[in-house]
């Protein structure tokens, strides 16, 4: 005769809790943790809630990662336009920065002035404090 289950005593036991070691039914079983029911409240009661909700999570980041890149490049477009009208030498340089993470990515038309050159270090550290700084959060 098949031993009968340790929580709830009705049905034959088929499986074994990997947690606590009790034979139990498949009614007092979760097979996706491999532990019975009564494990299975305790590890839910003690992580809060379920694992699920943290999956999304990376994917927000990066996203955010990508509009502060974009933020930083259309400043630095304006801020381009803006030197070049204030410099009034009627050559206008078209340039942008695009980061990937920390990597910016030159992107220019026209002559490459110095201005440009300077502003797209510039532009490239602040990237890395943004990025260094979204990290260390
Ligand atoms: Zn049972
Ligand atoms: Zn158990």
């Amino acid at each position: 005769m098949a031993e009968k289950c340790g929580l709830c005593g009705e049905y034959a036991a088929r499986y074994v809790c990997e947690s606590c070691g009790r034979n139990v039914c498949e009614n007092c079983f979760d097979p996706q943790r491999w532990v019975c029911t009564d494990c299975l409240s305790k590890i839910v009661g003690r992580m809060g809630q379920p694992t699920e909700t943290s999956v999304g999570y990376p994917q927000k980041r990066l996203l955010l990662l990508f509009f502060t890149g974009f933020l930083i490049v259309f400043i630095g477009m304006a801020l381009m336009i803006m030197s070049s009208l204030l410099s009034g030498t009627g050559s206008v340089s078209g340039g942008a920065v695009i980061f990937i993470g920390p990597i910016p990515i030159l992107l220019g038309s026209g002559p490459f002035s110095l201005q440009v050159f300077i502003l797209a270090i510039v532009l490239t550290v602040i990237g890395v404090i943004f990025f260094v700084r979204d990290k260390r959060r």
